[in-house]
């Protein structure tokens, strides 16, 4: 690791003069977006770590020595985020399907991971906004419970990655706690160890049922339930689901596209905690993670959250942000960006 650096930019020149193997003041002016003097006095900074100055002909090189290999300045917010961690009394894990990926689940962003997952509802003509809708659960049901039913025994079957075990450590520390805020439906924040009281799922759960028909507001468990799929032509085998009380088709208690009627009451309990909490916390640390903005419900709300006076580590691996000053951005997948500031803490205690 180079000496420590006392300029907030200096690992961003490291980075610029190596990538372009260009010394020059103006790269640098051009790549930072700074004036000369900065330019200059950054140049200087970097003597001895990947430049070297020949007096004599006044002239700027790159070392032969140096470190081109490892990226500092990623090193360097994993070290900060870790830094952040070591000193939280508070935390709030907001994740989206950037943490789910890592444990072998499908992405649904772009047609095309959706249709890798489902070729047959290719096939059939279907998108994912298509099947992901109420419609579908009354053109196509036994296509709409296929896919649902599949994804059921899936994220039933896929254990959480071990990013989720890091979280849950981190979360053993804190002495107010943690509370999770997730887009996901795959109730993989449970099944790793959080508390059900400390997880508030905003677009609902894979695992609860809710009527197609409307009739009581009543949400059940899916635990009687067991998927019987023919996964080739992605088609419900045997009976479909049905409400209880009034013998409706019964869907999951999942928030679809344009979905007017989707049951948001236990959704609201969870968020009512969830204001609770966090009124008796003060300003807590946030990791965002791989939540991006095609769906924007978990950066709306690490905004607000920000705006309350909470600092932000984000983790997303396509987009990531180098430049933004407000907050530590980690251009990494969600377990390999958690496992290294695990090491770094790690380091630190
Ligand atoms: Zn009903």
């Amino acid at each position: 690791m180079p000496k420590t650096p006392h300029d907030p930019l200096y690992y961003h020149a490291r980075r610029a003069v190596l990538h372009a193997n260009d010394t020059g003041i103006s790269h640098l002016q051009r790549r930072l977006r700074i004036g000369y003097q900065h330019a200059i006095d950054l140049r200087h900074a970097l003597r001895g770590d990947v430049l070297e100055h020949q007096a004599d002909t006044d002239t700027w090189h790159i070392r032969a020595e140096a470190d081109r290999h490892t990226d500092f300045l990623l090193e360097e917010k994993l070290a900060q985020a870790a830094r952040l961690i070591g000193s939280a009394k508070a935390l709030v894990i907001a994740a989206g399907a950037g943490m789910g990926i890592d444990s072998g689940l499908p992405d649904f962003r772009g047609d095309e991971g959706f249709l890798r997952a489902y070729p047959a509802l290719g096939r059939q003509g279907l998108c994912f906004q298509t099947i992901a809708s109420p419609p579908a659960f009354e053109q196509v049901p036994l296509t709409a419970w296929g896919f649902y039913g599949h994804r059921l025994n899936l994220y039933r079957a896929t254990a959480p990655h071990a990013g989720f075990g890091v979280l849950h450590a981190w979360d053993q520390r804190m002495a107010q706690g943690c509370f999770v805020f997730t887009s996901n439906v795959d109730g993989h924040f449970q099944k790793a160890g959080f508390p059900t009281a400390r997880v508030h799922e905003c677009h609902g759960s894979i695992h609860r049922l809710q009527c197609t028909a409307h009739c009581s507001g009543e949400i059940w468990p899916t635990a009687d339930l067991h998927p019987q799929v023919d996964e080739a032509a992605c088609q419900w085998q045997g009976e479909l689901p049905h409400c209880p009380r009034c013998g409706a088709l019964a869907r999951p208690n999942v928030l679809m596209f344009d979905d007017w009627h989707w049951n948001a009451t236990r959704s609201q309990q969870q968020r009512m905690l969830l204001d609770m909490w966090l009124d008796s916390t003060t300003a807590p640390l946030v990791i965002e993670i791989g939540a991006g903005r095609a769906v924007p419900t978990v950066r709306n709300f690490t905004r607000r959250m920000q705006q309350r006076g909470s600092a932000l580590v984000r983790i997303n691996l396509r987009e990531a942000s180098i430049h933004n000053p407000d907050a530590i951005e980690i251009a990494l997948g969600a377990r390999e960006a958690l496992e290294r500031i695990q090491q770094h803490l790690a380091a630190d205690i």
